[in-house]
């Protein structure tokens, strides 16, 4: 009867062809059973979009077929957490063996200088806006879908990078499908109909539902992965949808990375004091210019009959971000078209006036603040 010894000498035969070694070192195969003449084990790939999915499959399971007195061969495919796949690139260049076609979003080392990606040399960026909410559900990403469209039509290039790993809007919004293209310099961002280029770091996860219990470092180190490892090219605007709450991923990223201010999204049902104390603390914790406030779901105006409506209670806004001193960009209604449009991926068909309007806004306060900078 064969053994598990005998199931992984054979399977050391299958060698990974992008890392050029054989998938039992690389820690690809996992819970090796056998049971009789039935062989059953799993086989972790970087990604289960991985393109050697079928070839290394089909030659792990002819491996142990071929073993005598082997008659069932039960190969599952599973994919590794990102810990594992940067585990897995570490290895294979630790070794002097990996040989190109590494994407390096996999690679990077943070000890490394953020200035040696190439992918960060090939994407100059003038002004890194992140969006933030306190909660989830206010419609954060549909701000930041929003604000992106209106910057774009003021002739910018713009970048999404959705850092919201608690849900793929982003993607949804622009109607567009992911999937992880990566080449040996970079990742390269999808890019909507409208010119905007979008990467999400849900493309990232083994499983959306993981990242609910990720500790804000890892959540941290993503998003500056994805700023670092992805080919952007040039760009005027990044915008980032945070993950919603002052996490600590909020916190490291806007210190470590060069962003030029932070917009905050609320809604009425938020205490409108609250919020607009946190934003300011954080803004000056972290020494990152508070854009403004935007509070989004304002109220509601009965198409029929023009009557407007506070549903979720009168705000108190206005008179709050005067108190503290900070822009009120914009109060937007609950909006049943605009609920449509990003549903229907067709948020580059909807136009915002008010939106429109804050782009301005901001980008003339980012150009003032880069005045004021002498940059
Ligand atoms: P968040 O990013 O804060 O979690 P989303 O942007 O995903 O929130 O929005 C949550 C839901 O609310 C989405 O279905 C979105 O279409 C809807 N939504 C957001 N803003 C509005 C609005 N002003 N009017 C109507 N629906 C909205």
């Amino acid at each position: 009867m064969v053994t598990q010894a005998d199931v992984l000498n054979a399977l050391r035969q299958v060698v990974d062809p992008e890392l050029h070694r054989d998938i039992v070192s690389l820690n690809m195969v996992r819970d090796v059973e056998v049971e009789g003449n039935a062989v059953r084990f799993k086989l972790a790939l970087t990604t289960i979009a991985c393109p050697l999915l079928d070839t290394l499959a089909e030659q792990a399971h002819r491996a142990v077929a071929a073993l005598p007195g082997v008659e069932h061969v039960g190969v599952e495919v599973v994919e590794m957490d990102p810990e594992e796949v940067r585990a897995l690139y570490q290895a294979a260049r630790n070794n002097g063996q990996a040989k190109g076609n590494v994407p390096t979003v996999f690679s990077v080392d943070p000890a490394k200088p953020m200035v040696q990606s190439l992918a960060r040399q090939l994407s100059p960026i003038q002004y890194m806006v992140g969006v933030t909410s306190g909660k989830g559900g206010v419609g954060k990403s549909t701000v930041t879908a929003m604000l992106a469209v209106s910057l774009r039509r003021l002739g910018y290039k713009v970048g999404i990078l959705d850092a919201d790993i608690t849900g793929a809007s982003i993607p949804k919004i622009f109607g567009l499908t992911m999937n992880i293209n990566a080449t040996p310099e970079g990742l390269i961002p999808r890019q909507t109909e409208g010119g905007i280029k979008v990467i999400s770091a849900n493309l990232m996860l083994r499983n959306p539902d993981d990242p609910v219990a990720w500790r804000g470092s890892r959540i941290a180190q993503l998003i500056t992965d994805l700023w670092r490892d992805v080919i952007w090219g040039p760009l005027d605007y990044l915008l980032i949808d945070f993950p919603p709450g002052t996490s600590d991923a909020q916190l490291t990223v806007m210190m470590d990375l060069p962003i030029n201010g932070v917009i905050m999204v609320t809604t009425p049902q938020e205490l409108a004091g609250l919020i607009v104390r946190k934003a300011v603390r954080m803004s000056m914790d972290m020494k990152v210019p508070l854009l403004g406030i935007i509070e989004n779901m304002s109220y509601f105006v009965c198409p029929e009959t023009g009557t407007r409506y506070d549903i979720f209670g009168q705000s108190h806004v206005e008179e709050v971000t005067r108190l503290a001193g900070v822009p009120l960009l914009a109060r937007l209604p609950i909006d049943t078209e605009l609920a449509q449009a990003c549903d229907a991926g067709r948020i580059e068909a909807y136009r915002n006036p008010v939106m429109d309007g804050v782009a301005q806004s901001v980008d003339l306060a980012l150009q003032k603040e880069r005045v004021r900078r002498g940059t």
